[in-house]
């Protein structure tokens, strides 16, 4: 938990100074709203004099939270990644202000290291403060059994939006909050964001633009491309902000990728304790953001074409159209299913593919089932078996050990709630609005079995997410992207590579499109590789297009 002293910084005379260039100066009279709560691409707020006091939503209702006084500044990580303010800012005392714009406030942070440093500290020490008090302008109202629960909180919890739910069932708060808007039961689910904002029955989509998640413009520009936000996406969006390129990163879910599931990634240099691919993710991104790279979600990119000589032209599902010269792909794979029918109804409602607080949470002290016998699965039974009243490990394989790793087997084999089932498939599902239970068979003697278990975690290896990418560029025959020499010159003539030179290490056989990644041909699946692959690709990047001149107009 961090300390209030963490989530504040008092500037120095000189230091307000050398801010006043980015932002203007302005004297209000107490009780003027100076930001309001829940205000999109909100301005960050320095006080100069007076102190401006700051007013939180909590389940009692709104509460002054802090004041700055001079030197201080007030705002949320909102003010740098543009997403909903958490807090209303009032001025507290008469007195003047700095007004940094959202625009202004992240080119300052992008520009200059010294307020960078200070700033994302500060920031992000501030979110996780106000994720520890319950802080929050976005309210869900919605049944606990209501078919759209999975998708909203999915995208809520991946996108790190701190939110409070709230169930008509569970007392009258749900009543009173509907009430209050005009709202009835019959338009639920309804998400409330801030002072003025509702939406009622909102997709995923809608909700995320109703966060500022995506803010993207039709038509627009980068020096780079990032298609898929997972480590290897996020590495590079890292590394090619840090080096002065423009950057643009999608992804068709939420930044974090497969690494995003894991509950708790424990081989990743530098994290000894280990740590959730959810808190990897968040920090990446805000080290993504904090070099000026926009990272955008959910977008899901549909289809990727030549657009002039030097330029490429990527398509998004929504009909949007964005241009650069160089493009990531940094799609990484997908989780195969059971080959059971119907079992999309029962996909977020009793089958998950990844073990993540949310899922523990869902499950608590149930029975749940984990079907795979790699180490995804043994981090997952390992996790699930924390929280859950027994975890059945079930894998087609004759052993783990031809699989997942020693110290992984040896953990599932000594933990008391694990029991696991070699040799078998699961071979039906079973349940009206949700999972109730499964059918499983032997592999060697054929005997069916029945399990009353309505979690089923399920971690089967997965297949690229290449569909998106041209027929005309080289994959292997399982659609994994095949770059550097392991394109075949005679592949590389019929992908019409029409280069001097050869392909680089990670680029694919059109020009300046490079793979990394779980994506790519050959790639050790790993977080850390993926992250490797995407820093070291940035280095190829500049070459080419250091090769083809011009910046894009
Ligand atoms: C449950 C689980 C636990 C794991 N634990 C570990 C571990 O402990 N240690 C370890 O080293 N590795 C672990 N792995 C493997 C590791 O997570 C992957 O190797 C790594 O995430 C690959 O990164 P990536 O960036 O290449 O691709 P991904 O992580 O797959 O990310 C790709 C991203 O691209 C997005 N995307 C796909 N298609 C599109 C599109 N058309 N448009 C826009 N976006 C798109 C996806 O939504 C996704 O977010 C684990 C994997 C799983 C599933």
């Amino acid at each position: 938990m961090v300390s209030r002293a963490e989530v504040n910084h008092n500037f120095t005379d000189a230091e307000l100074d050398e801010l006043r260039s980015f932002g203007t100066i302005e004297s209000h009279k107490a009780g003027d709203l100076l930001v309001e709560e829940g205000a999109m691409a909100p301005d960050c707020i320095v006080t100069l004099s007076g102190h401006t006091d700051i007013f939180a939503s909590t389940d009692e209702g709104r509460k002054r939270v802090g004041w700055m006084e001079r030197g201080q500044f007030a705002g949320d990580l909102s003010v740098l990644t543009g997403q909903r303010h958490l807090s209303r800012v009032e001025m507290g005392a008469d007195g003047e202000i700095l007004r940094i714009a959202h625009l202004d406030f992240q080119r300052l942070i992008a520009g200059n290291s010294h307020y960078s440093d200070i700033f994302v500290r500060v920031l992000s020490a501030r979110r996780e403060f106000s994720n520890h008090r319950g802080f929050a302008v976005t309210i869900v109202v919605v049944a606990a059994m209501d078919r759209s629960v999975y998708a909203l909180r999915d995208l809520l919890m991946k996108h790190g939006v701190a939110h409070r739910w709230f169930d008509p069932a569970d007392g009258p708060v749900a009543g009173h909050l509907m009430a209050e808007r005009g709202l009835t039961g019959d338009q639920l689910p309804v998400v409330i964001l801030g002072a003025a904002d509702v939406l009622v029955q909102p997709t995923p989509e809608q909700l995320a633009a109703g966060l500022g998640l995506d803010l993207l413009p039709d038509g627009a520009t980068a020096d780079v491309l990032v298609v898929g936000s997972g480590p290897g996406g996020l590495a590079a969006a890292v590394y090619a902000a840090s080096e002065g390129l423009t950057v643009i990163a999608l992804d068709s879910l939420a930044p974090g990728g497969q690494a995003g599931t894991s509950s708790k990634i424990e081989n990743y240099l530098g994290f000894p304790t280990g740590i959730s691919g959810n808190e990897l993710a968040r920090r990446a991104t805000v080290q993504a953001q904090k070099f000026g790279a926009r990272i955008v979600a959910p977008v899901r990119a549909s289809a990727i074409g030549r657009d002039g000589d030097d330029a490429y032209c990527l398509q998004l599902a929504d009909g949007r159209k964005l241009r650069s010269r160089a493009v990531v792909v940094a799609s990484g794979a997908q989780y195969q299913r059971l080959p059971i029918e119907g079992i999309e109804a029962y996909e977020g409602r009793g089958i998950y593919y990844g073990a993540t607080p949310m899922e523990a949470q869902l499950c608590g002290d149930a029975e749940v089932t984990v079907v795979g016998s790699g180490n995804s699965a043994g981090q997952g039974a390992i996790y699930l078996a924390s929280v859950a009243k027994k975890v059945h490990v079930i894998f087609r394989r004759g052993s783990l050990r031809e699989t997942m790793s020693e110290y992984l087997v040896k953990r599932l084999e000594e933990h008391p709630n694990i029991e696991i089932i070699p040799s078998t498939d699961v071979v039906g599902l079973h349940g009206e609005e949700r999972l109730s239970g499964l059918t499983y068979r032997c592999r060697e003697t054929g005997a069916e079995g029945h399990c009353d278990c309505g979690f089923l975690f399920l971690f089967l290896g997965a297949n690229p997410n290449t569909t998106w990418l041209p027929k005309e560029m080289v994959c292997d025959e399982r659609g994994f992207v095949k770059t550097g020499t392991d394109i075949a010159p005679l592949e590389l003539v019929k992908a019409g590579w029409s280069l001097d030179r050869m392909p680089s290490r990670y680029e694919t056989s059109w020009p300046r499109i490079y793979a990394i990644g779980d994506v790519r041909k050959g790639s050790v699946k790993r977080v850390a590789s993926s992250v490797g692959e995407g820093s070291v690709v940035v280095s190829d990047i500049h070459q080419a297009l250091a090769e083809i001149g011009a910046t894009l107009s």
